[in-house]
């Protein structure tokens, strides 16, 4: 994974606005529920259904799949076009079934088992290795596994974690989510990273939506670099 290297006083400098920004966020939307799921294969899968859709539909697709396979040992046993059958309603259903058979015969080739609970035991830069060791799981997705599934202190950056980071001044303009997931995690201590992700993911989605952002119900607007630059004093404001 690449990284952004940042002096020492820029990193303290930033890791100050992302506390002060965490407790914005915390005063308004709340903390964190605990997080932690039963299976973490099955939490695999629903990551992977999870992506270019609405979440409506993966959670419609994912109940299918579970209502009419149960477990990850029967889905890597059946047939391609019954797991495409079960996944359609959300989306992509061809090459998301591929890529859960790939991972589902992966798991198994390197563990013997359909399972992924050993990664519990695992600390977090291992656990990610061995998840982003499978077919088609990335970094985002690795974490996402790891947050929801296991409560770890990992921060993934989505689509609006990017956007919201970004305008805010956490993560320079420009910077990939690849880029931007380990810079977050240096600035936001582990117990914090749960919260951080799923408070900016709502800011991004009820707020500071991609186009005409609400800067007036922002929360965090007395310490976003976008807000200050490009729309505090001038006549177009909020
Ligand atoms: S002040 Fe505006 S640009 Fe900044 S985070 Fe809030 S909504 Fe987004």
């Amino acid at each position: 994974m690449n990284e952004i290297h940042l002096e020492e006083k820029e990193l303290a400098r930033l890791a100050k606005k992302a506390s002060e920004v965490d407790s914005l966020l915390l005063s308004a939307f709340g903390d964190a529920p605990s997080l932690k799921s039963e299976n973490l294969a099955l939490e695999l899968i629903a990551a992977v259904l999870s992506q270019n859709t609405s979440r409506a539909n993966y959670e419609h697709a994912f109940e299918r799949l579970v209502e009419r396979f149960g477990n990850a040992k029967t889905i890597a046993n059946a047939p391609l076009t019954e797991i495409e059958k079960a996944i359609r309603p959300g989306g992509l259903s061809k090459k998301k079934s591929k890529t859960i058979k790939e991972i589902l015969a992966a798991i198994f080739e390197k563990s013997g088992d359909y399972s992924l609970e050993f990664l519990r035991e695992m600390g977090v830069s291992e656990a990610r290795k061995f998840l982003t060791s499978l077919p088609g799981v990335g970094p985002k997705t690795a974490s996402v596994v790891l947050m929801f599934g296991d409560g770890r202190g990992v921060l993934p950056v989505d689509t609006h974690v990017l956007r919201t980071s970004t305008r805010i001044g956490l993560v320079p303009e420009g910077t990939s989510a690849e880029m931007a997931e380990p810079l977050l995690e240096q600035l936001v201590p582990p117990k914090a990273r749960p919260r951080m992700h799923l408070n900016l993911v709502r800011l991004g989605r009820e707020i500071c939506h991609a186009r005409n952002p609400k800067h007036g119900a922002c929360p965090v607007k007395s310490t976003c670099d976008f807000f200050r630059h490009q729309v505090h004093g001038s006549v177009l404001a909020i």
